[in-house]
């Protein structure tokens, strides 16, 4: 009874991936092409994405098999923990039970190889050698370099060049698993080239990067292009968390009440929550809580409309909760959460009204990870900290209410690489920014006029 680290063995761990699209009261609108504004067919992807990914991304089967390749690799880190955060009730002196699951015990400390792992297996299978992919401040980038190296696969990483030369630890990291990282904008494509025409010292941009990532990809002989975020295979492959989850808290005789995760495109929150929103479709009483920075509030202030997934319009058009793919949102220390969209399968579910959002600054982020990392000694990553302040949230109004509610959050991954913002915020460098109402409002406009 009330252990503190609810464990599985390593035979327990899930040998399905869970599809909520199976359940969803909706069908999740299909992508458009950018071009004709035509749903896309399978076909047109497959010069960018592995078929058994695309087969994935319209799949309608609420079970997919883990291949046993991707469950030995998830073996090096799977089943994660279940962690009852004791010493946070204690300080918050709530009558709620709190509990993490923690995914920052994954080699490159984040959820991202979840789906990394399996995006490289079924590229391998089918005969892909080569992987590219964009990164900003390197969690994915790390995580696809991982995933690479286990199946002796080439990866191929364009960063965005600011973080390249501010985030040098994730950078070593991928190249250490033996991936080429460049800075991007490079010269090593036509996109690239054409940036550095019209300014030869940009800082680079998520949008750029993509940009030469996907280029690299069509123009070069086996290789495919891969996303962290946003696809519903990327949700699909993430469901390992919740379905865990879900055997942990029988473990621990408790139901979650509230699920909280940070929200950048939208995949941890879905990982965990995804499994859990099953039995809420089903009319059990769970509230489910996306925690969003208020600089970039895609789900609190977006419009759920057809957008482009990049800043440079290459993507198809995707049916989400969006600020406008010309938003450019502000400088925060949670880099991973900076996306203009959010994930089509999330955006869905809020729009039907099962998902709740909820938007914090990043000063009282910050301030909630140091009381979570004095409590329960582990240092959240600055994305994380935005679920740890929507727990703190929860479990105050459980104290103010006096209720006994169980709370769950997704613990994204650690801060380790991530000092340098700890120092800032220790110094009173950082700050918080108001909500850029104008700047959406001129973004909002750009949006093409589908639906
Ligand atoms: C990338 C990242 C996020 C945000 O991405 P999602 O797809 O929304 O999960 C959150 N936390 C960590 C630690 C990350 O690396």
């Amino acid at each position: 009874m009330n252990s503190k680290r609810i464990l599985l063995s390593q035979s327990e761990r899930p040998t399905a991936w869970y599809n909520l699209q199976a359940d969803l009261p909706e069908p999740v609108p299909p992508p458009l092409h950018p071009g004709t504004k035509q749903p896309i067919g399978p076909a047109d992807l497959e010069p960018i994405f592995a078929k058994r990914l695309i087969a994935q991304e319209v799949s309608q089967e609420r079970w997919i098999e883990i291949p046993q390749a991707v469950q030995n690799a998830y073996a090096i880190w799977r089943p994660s923990p279940l962690v009852r955060a004791t010493g946070l009730e204690q300080a918050l002196k709530t009558p709620a039970r709190i509990y993490f699951k923690d995914e920052s015990h994954s080699p490159p400390g984040s959820h991202k190889p979840n789906t990394a792992v399996p995006q490289a297996y079924f590229n391998k299978i089918e005969g892909i050698n080569r992987l590219t992919t964009e990164t900003g401040a390197g969690q994915w980038g790390s995580a696809l370099a991982f995933a690479c190296a286990l199946f002796d696969m080439e990866c191929k990483v364009f960063m965005v060049k600011v973080s390249y030369q501010q985030k040098p630890y994730r950078r070593s990291m991928m190249r250490l698993w033996g991936s080429e990282v460049t800075a991007s904008p490079s010269t090593e494509t036509e996109a690239g080239r054409q940036l550095l025409a019209l300014d030869p010292d940009s800082p680079g941009s998520l949008g750029m990067a993509i940009s030469e990532a996907v280029e690299a990809a069509v123009t070069h002989e086996g290789t495919r292009y891969t996303l962290g975020s946003v696809l519903n295979h990327v949700m699909l492959h993430q469901s390992v968390i919740g379905l865990e989850a879900e055997k942990q808290f029988e473990l621990a005789g408790d139901s979650p009440d509230v699920v909280i995760g940070c929200v950048g495109g939208g995949s941890n929150f879905a990982g965990l929550a995804f499994p859990f929103l099953r039995h809420k479709i089903a009319g059990k009483p769970i509230r489910f809580v996306a925690c969003e920075p208020c600089s970039c509030p895609s789900m609190s202030r977006g419009q759920y409309r057809y957008d482009f997934g990049d800043t440079t319009k290459l993507t198809p058009l995707v049916k989400m909760f969006t600020l406008g793919h010309s938003f450019v949102p502000p400088g925060i220390h949670a880099g991973g959460l900076r996306y203009h969209g959010m994930a089509p399968m999330v955006s869905l579910g809020a729009k039907l009204g099962l998902i709740e959002a909820a938007s914090f600054h990043q000063i009282e982020c910050f301030e909630a990870a140091q009381i979570f990392a004095k409590t329960e000694g582990i240092i959240p990553a600055p994305e994380t900290s935005h679920a740890i302040r929507g727990a703190i949230v929860e479990a105050i109004r459980c104290r103010e209410e006096n209720r006994q509610e169980c709370i769950v959050f997704n613990f994204s991954g650690h801060g380790l690489c991530d000092l340098g913002s700890y120092d800032r915020f220790f110094s009173g460098e950082l700050e918080d920014y108001a909500y850029p109402q104008e700047k959406i409002e001129s973004a909002l406009a750009e949006l093409p006029e589908i639906d």
